[in-house]
């Protein structure tokens, strides 16, 4: 099997329906070598996850994907990537947006239940370790039959245009870079394409964050064809930003992110992981670059 990459995935300790251990497990079966753990808002899986990459033989490249301030009305995710888990300024960042969550997601719960569907929004967040997102209503939507799949629960009741997707408040651009950098990481730009800019407003993006100390941008994503793809890397390159790329995988309910693949089922080549990444990894997992 083809050696690939993958550095953007979700556990069971955001919105993905897969442990970190199970998480690590897929990855190797889909001969991913190079796996990074990045939930949203939370560093709680990455302990499981290293365990398990170790037992499996593969590299964890620890990471988080911060939700930052909006951009011109548009939500902006920020990846880091080779970060220290135990940093303190990023355990205190993360705890702080993980409580906003928790808040957010009671209270969604409690719009849904004036509108007569029944969940127990307390219960479901007892027993959930991590920062929880919309896609846990949901899928507990599709769980209990009020719905048929997370898309109709999205379009009926958690949708941006449902009323019910309530904002948090995010850390700004500035504070997420400074914290993924503090911890030792490289900050890179989720998923650009899904700010849904023209292309010349995308390198005018790009060129304001590099400004602003962003490292990199993640030009392979499964929701990105592989010719917006090109795109994307020929603006990096002129902008001398470093390169990702990554399924966004989250398990059930989003099979188009496939694990180590491409959005045209290629796997991911190892020209995505930057080497500062793949040094840094090796030597923290005891392997050869
Ligand atoms: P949250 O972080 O709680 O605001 O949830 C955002 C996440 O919900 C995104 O990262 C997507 O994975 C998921 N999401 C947003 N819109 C949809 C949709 N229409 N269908 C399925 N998933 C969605
Ligand atoms: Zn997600
Ligand atoms: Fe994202
Ligand atoms: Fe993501």
């Amino acid at each position: 099997m083809l050696v690939c990459c993958d550095l953007h995935t979700h556990s069971s300790c955001s919105d993905g329906s897969l442990s970190p251990a199970d998480l690590a497990q897929a990855a190797a079966a889909k001969g991913v070598r190079y796996w990074a753990l990045t939930d949203h808002d939370t560093v709680d899986g990455l302990r499981e996850g290293a365990e398990a990459a170790a037992r499996l033989g593969i590299v964890m490249i620890p990471g988080v994907e911060i939700s930052v301030e909006d951009y011109e009305n548009r939500p902006f995710h920020l990846l880091g990537l080779g970060i220290d888990a135990e940093n303190p300024l990023l355990k205190s960042l993360c705890r702080r947006q993980t409580e906003k969550r928790r808040r957010r997601f009671l209270e969604i719960c409690a719009r849904l239940n004036h509108r007569g569907i029944g969940i127990d929004g307390q219960k479901l967040i007892e027993s959930f370790r991590g920062a929880p997102g919309r896609v846990l209503i949901a899928r507990t939507l599709v769980a209990d039959k009020t719905v048929r799949s997370i898309e109709e629960a999205f379009a009926a009741y958690l949708g941006n245009s449902s009323g019910n997707a309530l904002p948090f408040e995010k850390p700004d651009l500035d504070e997420a870079v400074r914290t993924i950098h503090e911890a030792g990481g490289l900050a890179f730009a989720a998923h650009p394409l899904s700010l849904n800019l023209n292309w010349d407003r995308t390198e005018i993006f790009l060129k304001e964050i590099r400004d602003r100390g962003v490292d990199g941008v993640e030009v392979a994503h499964s929701g990105s064809t592989v010719t917006r793809q090109r795109y994307v890397e020929a603006i990096a390159r002129r902008l001398n930003l470093l390169i990702s790329g990554g399924s966004d995988f989250h398990g059930e309910g989003k099979p188009q992110a496939v694990l180590g693949r491409l959005s045209n089922g290629k796997p991911i080549p190892l020209s995505f992981l930057p080497d500062l990444l793949k040094e840094k990894s090796c030597q923290e997992n005891g392997k050869k670059v």
